[in-house]
């Protein structure tokens, strides 16, 4: 039984073919141009195989709510030709079969999930810090959901003693992912991140703010295991100094062994890789096929 998954981001898509127990056959890149092309590539890929479900981890802001009008629409992006535009119906009409559509954060942390970092837990927290900074949990073995799903870049953070850089998100000027985004980083710092890895002060401040994005989404969620991929977590420097000071914020509280004695296996890379969203995909589509 073959299932589809597709990995659509703003700069591309990857899509692949897979099996029930996760292991990808063909996979392939398309550039994210405007919708039709892009999609008429996506679907000319999957028509040689039969598909039993297709599975979608999207960019955002996207519409997941079934009842909704606009369900499975990309909403409010501003990227040109995808404002409001209905990728699950283009999808649906090329193939009848189960769809599964969620963000790309969700499908990040189921694929971690089900087979990567969090393997045989049920609950996990995937964090990507990129061009945006977004995230998505898995509760209780779903996918955490309410009335859309969390937009948790945006939340606010305590502002570092040394920074003076106003932030870059055009909704909140200085939410987290105003302050620590990639975008973010170079602004402030007139460099590209890839460039500043040897500057200190640059990864002493995201981390700052990044653990304190973790500490409140361990306060929260009480995820079993937090998982943080993206171009700037590919600072690997950024991971010690991070569990040091969630280690140092919490001060003590959640006095759990398996996590506050043990930061280097409950704060980690994605075991995925760069795959965690296509495989969550994958796994979307499995789990929408079982239903
Ligand atoms: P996207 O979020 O667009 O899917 P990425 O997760 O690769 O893509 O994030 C892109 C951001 O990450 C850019 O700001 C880029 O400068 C930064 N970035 C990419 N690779 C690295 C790296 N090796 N070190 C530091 N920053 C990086
Ligand atoms: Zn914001």
């Amino acid at each position: 039984m073959y299932y589809g998954a597709i990995e659509a981001g703003g700069t591309k898509f990857v899509c692949a073919v897979g099996l029930e127990n996760g292991e990808i056959l063909e996979k392939i890149r398309i550039e994210t141009t405007m919708p039709e092309e892009t999609l008429g590539a996506v679907i000319d890929f999957f028509r040689k195989y039969s598909l039993k479900a297709i599975g979608i981890g999207s960019f955002g802001p996207i519409d997941i709510n079934r009842n909704s009008k606009t369900y499975g629409f990309i909403t409010s992006t501003p990227k040109k030709g995808w404002t409001n535009y209905p990728i699950v119906k283009t999808i649906q009409e090329a193939f009848s079969v189960p769809i599964f559509f969620n963000t790309d954060v969700n499908v990040a942390a189921l694929g971690e999930l089900e087979k990567g970092a969090a393997k045989g837990l049920d609950s996990c927290l995937y964090i990507t810090v990129g061009t945006g900074i977004g995230a998505g949990a898995v509760v209780q073995g779903q996918l955490l959901e309410g009335f859309s799903h969390p937009e948790m870049g945006h939340i606010l953070v305590r502002r570092h003693a040394d920074d003076t850089y106003e932030g870059k998100c055009p909704f909140h000027k200085d939410c987290l992912e105003g302050l620590a985004s990639g975008p973010a980083v170079e602004e402030r710092w007139g460099k590209k991140a890839v460039d500043l890895a040897d500057r200190m002060q640059v990864w002493e401040m995201e981390a700052y703010y990044i653990a304190q994005a973790l500490m409140q989404y361990m306060l929260i969620l009480a995820p079993k295991k937090i998982i943080l991929g993206g171009g700037i977590m590919k600072q690997r420097q950024l991971f010690p100094l991070v569990r040091q000071k969630v280690k140092d914020l919490l001060n003590g509280y959640l006095a759990f062994p398996e996590i506050l004695d043990n930061l280097e296996a409950y704060i980690v890379p994605p075991a995925l890789g760069d795959d965690a969203g296509i495989i969550g995909a994958l796994y979307g589509a499995i789990r929408v096929a079982e239903k």
